[in-house]
């Protein structure tokens, strides 16, 4: 198992990630359905929950050889058993972690950083959010910023996803004050003042399950 002085990650962790990720999104099922009913229709615990079960039986009956078959299993299950905005956010952003890191069996924290970038480009590329937007975009900017700059500074991969996941918790609750602009959210206007945005929420909890699998400390 992966531990916070390991330089690679290969498809043991990214077969962790995706079960943790399962786990916690299990975990915080009614959470997220609560936030998503305060500005949105209140599925979004649902729908994330559906779609990580669903990775878990395919990472079972179908387990990856790399990190990128892993994360391309977890896009065409994401994008095919989750509806609403998240299920193809979700998916693409795994897509195109699974182009970024092609075929390779091991992943340094240069890989590590470019996959979250190229995965919250996708998003971008998809919803087109901005920071400020009150969407998971808040949360995976700056965690894309953190990994990249903990990568550069010659920070192992438990620690370049560490630094992801404590900033896209930040990113998170930064959320609260904001009006949303795009998704479901943006009909409240003034409304959705003073709550946090499920997606971004979601987002955090992914990426601190990554860092977890990575040997981060909790
Ligand atoms: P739906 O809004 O269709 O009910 P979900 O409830 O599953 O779908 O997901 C809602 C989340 O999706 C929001 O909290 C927000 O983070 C995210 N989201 C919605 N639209 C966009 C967008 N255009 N770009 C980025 N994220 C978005
Ligand atoms: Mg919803």
């Amino acid at each position: 198992m992966a531990n916070s002085t390991t330089t690679v990650l290969d498809v043991d962790w990214a077969v962790d990630w995706l079960r943790r990720s399962a786990a916690v999104v299990a975990e915080n099922r009614m959470a997220l359905i609560e936030l998503d009913r305060a500005i949105g229709d209140g599925d979004h615990g649902e729908n994330m929950d559906r779609g990580f079960s669903a990775i878990v039986e395919k990472l079972d009956s179908e387990p990856p050889a790399t990190p990128g078959a892993a994360f391309k299993l977890a896009a065409m299950t994401l994008m095919s058993k989750v509806g609403g905005a998240a299920g193809p956010l979700y998916g693409t952003a795994f897509l195109r972690a699974a182009t970024a890191v092609g075929d390779v069996p091991e992943l340094d924290s240069a890989a590590v950083a470019a996959a979250l970038a190229a995965a919250r480009d996708g998003v971008v590329a998809r919803g087109k959010a901005e920071v400020g937007d009150k969407t998971m975009i808040d949360a995976w900017t700056p965690a894309v910023d953190a990994a990249a700059e903990a990568a550069a500074a010659g920070s192992r991969p438990a620690a370049v996803l560490s630094a992801a996941a404590t900033a896209a918790e930040a990113g998170a609750a930064s959320t609260d004050p904001l009006v949303a602009h795009k998704g479901r959210a943006s009909y409240l206007g003034e409304r959705a003042i003073g709550h946090r945005d499920p997606g971004a929420v979601s987002s955090a909890l992914i990426l601190r399950a990554a860092a977890l699998a990575a040997g981060a400390d909790a």
